[in-house]
């Protein structure tokens, strides 16, 4: 007979690194997106996502995927950010600097434990700036987590497609071998998928608009709150049936207020 597993084992899949989709927003210049296919190729993923790149497709970009100019045939080209996660249940940017609002960090091997735990079924996207200026404040707040390669300090941006290549090598690593879970946020196996990006995101827009309605949030002088909803909500990383009673009580809340 085998050993009962421990509670805090989940029954889930072994890694599925075809959950995985890379996200690459409005890189510049196309070889990156051919060197990022490659780097993903390498380490078995193929599903990317790319939001309104300057100039692909490209010879350029096809010379520098060497043999994965499948992944750059079957990329999605988006316009926006929202469109590329939209079904992702768990939405991670990777960033070489430390931003004013600290957000839940992640190493790339922690992020691979992370993956790990996420239940089967449900969508990760792995987001990568731009090479000038990295991702936005704005898209940086869609994350529930950040990921940062601990490069020097005094020289700790690289190039794109070795930024994909580092966490996709970790993910596989992690793939790779048969480790119990880590008992994280999903340890156990969960009665509802996370919620996704285009649900979370429904959901911070009601409530902006609920926190107004009650004079709680100034839209003249926002400052940092919106943010500060979103890192919390991010944080608890809800299911969609607990996204849904967020979303219907506010709903309600809105209705009550105007029947006044
Ligand atoms: N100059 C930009 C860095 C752009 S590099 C900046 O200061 O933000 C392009 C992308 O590669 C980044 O947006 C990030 O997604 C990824 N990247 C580069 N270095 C990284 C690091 N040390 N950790 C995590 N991601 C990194």
């Amino acid at each position: 007979m085998s050993e009962p597993q421990p509670a805090t084992v989940s029954a889930h899949s072994e890694l599925d690194l075809s959950a995985i989709r890379v996200v690459l927003v409005h890189t510049s210049h196309s070889g990156n997106i051919g060197a990022a296919a490659r780097a993903m190729k390498t380490m078995g993923l193929s599903d990317l996502a790319l939001v309104s790149p300057n100039d692909f497709p490209s010879d350029e970009a096809y010379a520098r995927s060497s043999g994965a100019q499948d992944v750059l045939d079957n990329a999605q080209i988006v316009e926006s950010l929202d469109d590329a996660i939209a079904e992702c249940g768990l939405v991670v940017g990777a960033s070489a600097r430390s931003r004013s609002l600290p957000w839940p960090m992640l190493d790339p091997r922690q992020l691979a434990d992370r993956v790990a735990d996420h239940p089967a079924g449900s969508k990760i996207a792995l987001l990568f700036g731009r090479e000038k200026s990295g991702l936005t404040n704005e898209e940086l707040a869609r994350c529930h987590y950040h990921v940062n390669i601990p490069a020097n300090p005094d020289y700790s941006s690289l190039n794109l497609a070795q930024a994909v290549q580092v966490l996709a090598y970790e993910l596989r690593m992690r793939a790779l071998v048969n480790e119990p879970r880590p008992a994280g946020p999903w340890g156990v196996d969960w009665d509802q998928p996370p919620a996704r990006a285009d649900q979370l995101e429904g959901l911070f827009q009601a409530w902006e608009k609920t926190l107004v309605e009650v004079d709680f949030l100034d839209p003249t002088n926002p400052r940092t709150l919106m943010n500060k909803v979103r890192r919390l909500i991010l944080r608890a990383q809800p299911d969609e049936v607990e996204a849904n009673i967020l979303r219907g009580f506010l709903t309600q809340v809105d209705k009550s207020l105007r029947k006044r």
